[in-house]
C-alpha cells in the first residue's frame, strides 16, 4: 500500500503580510524538494480541496468561519468582528486567502484521516496541517483554523477509539490540549520549549491521566530529545498501543529557526520522528511551525524518506537542481545577510552535533516518569 501526501497550489505564492515570520514559503517547496528528488511519484500526491463550512464546524463556531470567509472576500473587518474574532490582530493578519489557505490544510488533514480509516493508506503527510494554536471562535498564533483538533475529532467519528497525538514543535500544543484534556479516547504529549509563548504546556499537567508536557530548556538538543522519547513517549506509546497516531513535526525546534531557541539539529529531528513511527501503523503526519524557509523544507521533505522507511536517503549530499530550488527561497531575516550558510544547502543532514544531557532535562524526564508511573 503506498503512502500519500497532500498539497495545493494556494501555498504558491500565499504569504503572510511582509514582515510576519510567515512572510516566507515552506509547503510548496518541501513537495517540490520531493520531486526533483523522484522521491515521490505523481499518483502519491493529492491536491488539497477547500474543507466546507459543515466540515469546520464540528469544531469552530459558525459566526467565526462566516467572518473569516468575509475577511477573505472584503480583505477587511469591521473593528467589533476584529476584537472578537481576533482577525487582523497582532499576529494574525488578514492576508489575500485567509479563509481558503487554512480551510485547505483543514481539509488535507479531515481527508488524511477517512483515507486512514477506509484503509486506503497506511501513512500520510500533510505539511500545511498542525495549525495547533487555532480556536473555537478566534484566530491564535498565526492559526486561523485547528486542523490537528478537526481531524481528531473526524477520527473519533470514524471509529478510531485510541489516539496518540504527539506534537514536537517548539510551541505548546494548547488548542489541542484544552479541547481533549481528559478525553478517553485521545492522549496528547507535546514536547517545547519552557516559557516560550503560549506559556502553557507546564509539567504538572501530567498528573491529567491522558496528557503528557516536556516544557524543556533553552538550548534542547539532539541527545536530550532522544533520552525524551526513548524513556518516555515510547513507552507510553507502546503501552497505550493507540490505533491511529498523529504526529505534529514543526520544525521550529532547529537550531537556526528565529522563533525559538532550541539547539536540534536535523539528525535529532528526525530520529525522533522515525522512532515515534514505529509506535502505529497507522499514521498522520503534519507540518506546524517552521521559520527558517531552508531548514524546513529540507526537514519536510525528510519525512517523507521517514515515512517511507528510506532513512537512507537522507544521507546523501543535496544535488544542485535542489540547491537552487533552495537558494531561491527568499527570506528577510538577518541570519542569511551574508549568504546562506553552505550547510542548509548542501546535504541532507546537518553535521552531527556533540551534546550533553544536562541535568535539568534528566530531573525533567525523572518527574515526568514519576507522574506517569513509567
Ligand atoms: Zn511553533
Amino acid at each position: 500500500m503506498q503512502n500519500y501526501i497532500f498539497t495545493s497550489d494556494i501555498f504558491k505564492g500565499s504569504r503572510y503580510e511582509k514582515g510576519h515570520p510567515l512572510d516566507m514559503d515552506r509547503v510548496w517547496p518541501s513537495v517540490e524538494l520531493l520531486k526533483l528528488m523522484g522521491w515521490v511519484n505523481d499518483n502519491q500526491i493529492i491536491k488539497n480541496e477547500v474543507a466546507s463550512i459543515e466540515e469546520l464546524i464540528k469544531y469552530h463556531d459558525k459566526g467565526y468561519v462566516e467572518a473569516l470567509q468575509q475577511a477573505e472576500i472584503n480583505q477587511y473587518l469591521p473593528d467589533i468582528y476584529k476584537k472578537k474574532y481576533n482577525i487582523g490582530v497582532g499576529n494574525n493578519p488578514i492576508f489575500k486567502e485567509v479563509f481558503s489557505r487554512p480551510a485547505s490544510a483543514a481539509k488535507a488533514s479531515i481527508k488524511a484521516i477517512e483515507m486512514l480509516a477506509n484503509n486506503d493508506a497506511k501513512r500520510i503527510l500533510n505539511f500545511s496541517g498542525g495549525t495547533h494554536h487555532g480556536r473555537k471562535s478566534e484566530a491564535y498564533g498565526f492559526c486561523f483554523l485547528n486542523d490537528c483538533v478537526l481531524a481528531i475529532l473526524r477520527a473519533l467519528e470514524l471509529g478510531f477509539s485510541n489516539i496518540l497525538y504527539v506534537d514536537i514543535d517548539a510551541h505548546h500544543c494548547d488548542g489541542v490540549q484544552d479541547v481533549f484534556v481528559e478525553h478517553e479516547n485521545v492522549t496528547v504529549v507535546s514536547v517545547h520549549e519552557k516559557d516560550r509563548w503560549p506559556k502553557t504546556g507546564l509539567v504538572e499537567d501530567c498528573k491529567i491521566h491522558n496528557i503528557m508536557n516536556f516544557p524543556v530548556p533553552e538550548g534542547f538538543n539532539d541527545d536530550e530529545m532522544n533520552i525524551i522519547i526513548k524513556n518516555a513517549v515510547l513507552p507510553l506509546g507502546n503501552s497505550i498501543k493507540p490505533d491511529l497516531l498523529i504526529i505534529q513535526a514543526g520544525s521550529d525546534m532547529l537550531d537556526g529557526d528565529p522563533q525559538s531557541r532550541l539547539s536540534l539539529t536535523n539528525n535529532g529531528y528526525w530520529k525522533a520522528i522515525s522512532d515515534l513511527l514505529t509506535i502505529c501503523n497507522t499514521s498522520l503526519t503534519l507540518g506546524g511551525g517552521g521559520y527558517n524557509p531552508y531548514l524546513t523544507a529540507k526537514a519536510w521533505a525528510g519525512n517523507w524518506a521517514l515515512v517511507n522507511n528510506h532513512i537512507e536517503w537522507l544521507d546523501d549530499d543535496i544535488p544542485l537542481s535542489c540547491q537552487e530550488l533552495l537558494k531561491n527561497l527568499k527570506w528577510n531575516n538577518s541570519r542569511v545577510r551574508n549568504g546562506i550558510p553552505d550547510h542548509w544547502l548542501k546535504s541532507w543532514r546537518d553535521p552531527v552535533s556533540k551534546s550533553i544531557v544536562r541535568d535539568e532535562v534528566l530531573f525533567l524526564l525523572d518527574k515526568v516518569l514519576k507522574i506517569k508511573k513509567i
